[in-house]
């Protein structure tokens, strides 16, 4: 076993401190990873604070990881000492159901196993990135390209690939009108990758505080949504619709907003309800879907079209003491647009 630094939650209400966890031995096909940066997800707040479920503690989250790989198991063949990785929201899957060989680990059958909080193959609880080094299965771990900082590389592995992804999946591109409601970690950078697609791009966020900054970012249009007009305006308006928010909010307001065949697909991940009414989809033949992270072979596609464009993370790197701070500005909407622990301080 190997020791190492972290910070984790000891509760669900508890702040954050200073810590020490446990990381197993490198097996042949595993790389331990020198994490350099790690993103704050909303999801690690989600988690921590039990939104989603019970979670066992002390907790570590972060599953948005840069690094540099300082060893390799015997058997490993896709990486080197020295080589820039990261690693995202899983760490191993089953790797033999139908979606698994697909590519599509993320919905693997069996479940895959999450970066953190989640039971790991051999029966321990998986400790994020809100460490020092981890220790991964080499299939899981992704190469970030020479033309990406590994600070502003950190965000993709999360934000990156879960908008990466549906923009995809759902055909964003020339031609199409996209909008993105929320302008967080995942809106902005939904907003830079649907922009270097080709699409058009609207931005729909509580209020136009950040409107130049959405404009800045390759946002073509800006709308507020406390403004009951946005939603007559944009009636009817958009191919597809990404929503980010953290929050339960009103879907059937934003399902007008669709063309006809327009789908909105949820990757924000309140754990309220969203009650859809059916005559908000049957109205335009519409639909309503959601939509998680991507596989390991799409995360790298998504890394090399960042390089490739130019596309990184909007951030502001803290200090490992600042991580409480962090949270509750994450909540109170007050990111720019994503936090990034310096993995040096913890
Ligand atoms: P974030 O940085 O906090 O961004 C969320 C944005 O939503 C905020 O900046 C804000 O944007 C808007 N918002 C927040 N509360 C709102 C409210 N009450 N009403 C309307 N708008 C509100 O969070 P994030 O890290 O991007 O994560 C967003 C969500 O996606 C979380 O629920 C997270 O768990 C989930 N997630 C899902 C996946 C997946 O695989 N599906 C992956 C990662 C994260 P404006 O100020 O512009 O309105
Ligand atoms: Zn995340």
């Amino acid at each position: 076993m190997l020791t190492v630094n972290a910070y984790a939650a000891p509760s669900a209400t508890g702040a954050l401190m200073p810590t020490t966890i446990e990381r197993r031995e490198v097996g042949p096909h595993d790389v331990l990873i020198d994490i350099k940066y790690a993103g704050i997800c909303h999801s690690d707040i989600h988690t921590v604070r039990g939104d989603w479920g019970p979670q066992t503690y002390p907790l570590a989250p972060g599953h948005e990881i840069a690094g540099v790989v300082a060893k390799v198991g015997t058997a490993v063949t896709r990486h080197q000492v020295g080589d820039r990785v990261g690693v995202g929201c899983m760490v191993n899957s089953c790797g033999e159901c139908k979606n698994c060989l697909a590519g599509e680990e993320q919905y693997c059958l069996n479940g895959n196993v999450g970066t953190y909080g989640s039971m790991d193959r051999d029966g321990t609880i998986t400790q994020g990135g809100y460490s020092t080094h981890v220790v991964v299965t080499e299939n899981f771990v992704v190469r970030i390209p020479d033309g990406l900082e590994l600070d502003v590389a950190a965000p993709l592995l999360c934000a990156g690939i879960t908008t990466f992804s549906p923009l995809r999946h759902w055909g964003a591109g020339p031609g199409k009108n996209v909008a993105v409601i929320g302008l967080g970690g995942l809106g902005h950078m939904g907003v830079k990758l649907a922009h270097a697609m080709g699409a058009t791009v609207t931005v729909l966020s509580q209020s136009l505080k950040k409107q130049e900054d959405g404009l800045r970012l390759g946002a073509d249009h800006y709308f507020a949504t406390s403004d009951e007009n946005t939603f007559t305006d944009l009636a009817g308006s958009f191919d597809l619709i990404i929503n980010t928010v953290s929050a339960a909010i009103d879907i059937n307001a934003y399902l007008q907003l669709l063309a006809l065949d327009g789908a909105l697909v949820n990757v924000g991940a309140p754990p309220q309800p969203l009650p859809v009414q059916v005559f908000s989809l049957i109205g335009g033949r519409r639909s309503f879907a959601g939509s998680a992270i991507g596989g390991i072979a799409e995360t790298q596609e998504m890394l090399d079209f960042c390089a490739e464009h130019g596309i990184g993370a909007e951030i502001e790197v803290i200090p490992a003491g600042k991580i409480n701070e962090a949270y509750e500005r994450v909540l109170a909407s007050d990111v720019r647009y994503r936090f990034v622990i310096d993995a040096a301080t913890f």
